[in-house]
């Protein structure tokens, strides 16, 4: 069997006016896709892998046109020149707004679905966090999305929809998807699968896929800063039996739909200056406060300093603020050197909306892995230590930080810019707090700009009727 691979995934907030570029992407391609950790759970006798091109870019603005359409046309290169396959397995994360553009991945597989024709079944594997609109779902055949945020079960979801694809080619069936879109768009933050409801309404999905003639059901919460027509959350099933789907499909969706006034922030979360006056008083360690709005694997800018002002503003004494990126910045620590002290403006180096701070600091350390876009610079400025990154990135495992030299566990406060915490940085939080900051990815929802969405949705409309209606693919309706 030959199964060609390839995709493109990120998270674009349309809020954000700083474009995705070629050099915020990681390119697998050829060998080294198939070779990636990423792709390792890709092994079966039977199956001969063709890699195409895998895009993957932490969370941003809108990926330029031009990059995107270049990062396709190799794809649909590598398609041309690997068909005739057997299947096409896609991994796309499913929230890519393209500068221009809407229903970007809807582009992306329907251009996949001409070259291998209709007889070639593609699987996709998505995170929850994505806006599935009818043109993707009805060019697929299977589907499978994450069920944990934080999003701990990736190899698994890529698992569960590879499996499937090879399991159909084996055996000569055909699944099929129905889906059923809920008008509700809540932030991540609020629907994290480690707290109520979402948790229980997970917890269900697993159960469903026992059911006969369902293969995988899923539940996308969606993604809100895309003020796209397409943003919605819903409800997604592969199944082999279309009347089991369409129930699974619309039970799920009203189950979701019943608790959309439920979901709430996991931490303690307020504005700013409130989480900071509960900082002042805490007597535990590290506090961990994320701000929220300016977080890059949210799709976050990541070069805002509304914290750092905060801090200084208070005289602050204890603090590591990891990270701001300002490449500008990190140049001229590199240019001061170690040890040095000088004026430094840090933060609003990509969006000049974003609030900035000049200071007299001291470098304290730099880190350079080789290639400029990847420098890092730490400074201090009184008792506070600020990382800053010469690119858009989390500072989200404890491994950032012992790169640098640095112990998360070791400050009074620690300000990541984040949503729900990592994995790893959850478990140390003490306690943690999440601050309600401006940014692109500002969580006050009801407040955002809702110029292009497809209304009534929750929580932007309140007072309205809603009754889920399951619909399948169309390359499986057009079997009947
Ligand atoms: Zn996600």
């Amino acid at each position: 069997m030959r199964i060609a691979v390839g995709g493109i995934h990120t998270e674009c907030s349309t809020y954000s006016p700083v474009l995705m570029t070629e050099e915020d992407f990681r390119v697998l391609r050829g060998q080294a896709l198939l070779e990636a950790e990423y792709f390792s759970f890709m092994k079966a006798e039977d199956v001969e892998h063709l890699p195409l091109l895998h895009a993957r870019a932490v969370p941003g603005g809108p990926v330029s046109r031009g990059v995107y359409d270049a990062f396709k046309a190799e794809f649909l290169e590598g398609l041309r020149a690997a068909v005739p396959i057997d299947g096409l397995y896609l991994a796309m994360h499913g929230a890519i707004k393209v500068d221009g553009m809407d229903d970007a991945e809807g582009d992306w597989i329907s251009a996949a679905r001409a070259v291998v024709g209709p007889d070639c079944p593609i699987a996709a594997s998505y995170d929850l966090h994505g806006n599935v609109s009818r043109r993707i779902i009805d060019q697929l055949d299977i589907f499978a999305a994450y069920r944990t945020a934080p999003h701990i079960d990736t190899p698994e979801t890529m698992t569960r929809a590879w499996s499937m694809l090879v399991s159909a080619l084996r055996d000569g069936t055909r699944p099929g998807i129905a889906w059923a879109p809920v008008p509700v768009l809540l932030p991540g933050e609020c629907t994290s699968t480690e707290d109520e409801p979402a948790k229980s309404l997970y917890a269900q999905l697993p159960e469903i896929d026992k059911r006969p003639g369902i293969l995988d059901a899923n539940l996308m919460v969606g993604y809100v800063w895309a003020d796209e027509p397409r943003a919605t959350a819903c409800a997604v099933v592969t199944a082999t039996d279309k009347p089991a789907a369409k129930r699974a499909a619309e039970e799920i969706a009203a189950g979701y739909w019943a608790e959309r006034s439920n979901f709430r922030f996991g931490p303690v979360t307020g504005p700013l200056n409130e989480m900071l006056d509960i900082a002042e008083r805490a007597t535990t360690t590290p506090i961990i406060l994320a701000d929220s709005g300016d977080n890059p694997t949210g799709g976050g800018v990541g070069d805002r300093a509304d914290v750092l002002k905060a801090l200084l503003a208070r005289g602050w004494r204890g603090a590591l603020i990891a990270g701001i990126t300002d490449r500008p910045a990190v140049e001229a620590c590199f240019a001061a050197g170690a040890g040095e002290t000088l004026m430094l403006k840090i933060g609003g180096s990509l969006d000049p909306a974003s609030p900035c701070a000049e200071m007299l600091v001291e470098v304290v350390r730099l880190d350079d892995s080789g290639l400029e876009r990847e420098r890092q610079a730490v400074v201090r400025v009184g008792a506070i230590d600020i990382v800053i990154a010469a690119r858009r990135r989390p500072y989200h495992d404890i491994e950032d930080f012992r790169r640098l030299g640095l112990d998360p566990e070791a400050v009074r406060l620690l300000v990541v810019k984040s949503g729900y915490l990592s994995p790893e940085l959850a478990p140390i939080a003490n306690p943690n707090l999440m601050a309600l900051t401006e940014g692109v990815v500002n969580q006050g929802i009801a407040g955002l700009a809702s110029l292009r969405r497809q209304r009534p949705a929750y929580p932007f409309d309140q007072d309205f009727a809603f009754e889920p209606v399951a619909r399948f693919s169309s390359r499986w309706s057009s079997g009947d």
